[in-house]
């Protein structure tokens, strides 16, 4: 499988009056082409954090990237300059946030939007530039493109609208695009609607999502692999039919019990008792273990090791550690 971006051991931290938030502990994975990878967790878990570092848009200060690498043809966007940052993001790497309105200039016509955004990083006409955002507006399914494209944002509906930033983030065909909550500000059915969206155009131009998402029900739908985050680390990887039908981790199977379901009834939802960690001063071992009902002796005192559960399911838990239960005396 074609590695097309790698985080290595990522590490952020926040400056607060309050000290330091290491809000990214440590945070590696791959993402392969054209997969959608999605990462999950409650809010505050660092999932947004991490895929801002990749875009390198976290604010410097306060915010810091503590270590660690991303690389993205043989480069490391840790390293680079904001120039040369500049020509990477929306033409190689894009993103697109939650509340379509912070990405649209509601002073500017959608076309003038998408042309703008299509000249920046490439050297074509102003009417070839035209020609792309009509081809694009009709592939996230916007009628009349050419009519449209004269319009400005207040004119389209949330959805319509959404469907344009997903129009700009791809118009120069990037590599990765990152979502983070694309579809929490929608109403279901448009929701359903996008989810498709990103289905038919990764088949069609072939990119590589990373969807940030608390929501497992859009996971279900558009996952090839799921990185299953806590307290600034990944706790759990693998393929969507490995974490939904076979999860490792105690947060994991929280997580999917917490889940309402169509078949369920009222009052079958679990949540999961108490809350994430402080992130000033971060247990030292598994930040879960004052929530886990398994937790053991050496859970609180020591982080777990990376256990592969399958080529490419991996787990940070003690539990899949025969020895865990006697391991206290030994550290
Ligand atoms: Fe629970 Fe221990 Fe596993 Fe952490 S390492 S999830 S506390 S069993
Ligand atoms: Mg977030």
């Amino acid at each position: 499988m074609e590695k097309i971006l790698q985080v290595k051991d990522l590490h952020v931290s926040f400056k607060t009056y309050g000290g330091e938030v290491k809000a990214v502990r440590g945070v590696s994975f791959d993402l392969h082409k054209g997969e959608t990878l999605a990462i999950v967790g409650e809010s505050g878990c660092g999932k947004s954090v991490t895929s801002q570092s990749i875009m390198r848009l976290i604010p410097e200060p306060p915010g810091r990237i503590a270590g660690g690498e991303i690389i993205y043809k043989d480069k490391d966007l840790i390293k680079l300059k904001e120039p040369e940052l500049r020509k990477i993001r929306g033409a190689y790497i894009s993103m697109i946030f939650q509340d379509p309105m912070t990405a649209l200039n509601p002073t500017l016509t959608i076309g003038d939007q998408i042309t703008e955004g299509i000249r920046q990083h490439e050297d074509i006409s102003r009417d070839e530039a035209k020609q792309k955002a009509i081809e694009m507006l009709a592939l996230v399914g916007i009628p009349n493109p050419e009519i449209r494209l004269k319009q400005y944002p207040h004119q389209f509906s949330g959805g319509m609208r959404q469907r344009i930033v997903i129009a700009m983030a791809l118009v120069c065909e990037p590599d990765v695009l990152i979502a983070d909550e694309p579809t929490t500000a929608l109403d279901v059915t448009i929701q359903a609607q996008i989810l498709e969206l990103f289905r038919d155009i990764q088949k069609k131009i072939g990119v590589s999502i990373i969807l940030i998402t608390h929501d497992l029900g859009v996971v279900a739908q558009v996952a090839d692999r799921i990185a299953v985050m806590y307290a600034g680390k990944i706790v759990e990887l693998g393929s969507r039919r490995e974490i939904f039908y076979q999860p490792q981790h105690p947060y994991t199977k929280g997580l999917l019990q917490s889940v309402p379901r169509l078949d369920m009834v009222k009052g079958d939802l679990i949540p999961i008792p108490g809350t994430p960690p402080d992130l000033f001063a971060p247990p030292v071992g598994c930040a879960f273990s004052a929530r886990c009902p398994f937790a053991m002796e050496v859970c609180s005192r020591v982080y777990p090791f990376q256990y592969h559960v399958s080529d490419q399911h991996q787990v940070d838990c003690w539990l899949q550690d025969e020895r865990a239960r006697k391991l206290v005396s030994t550290f």
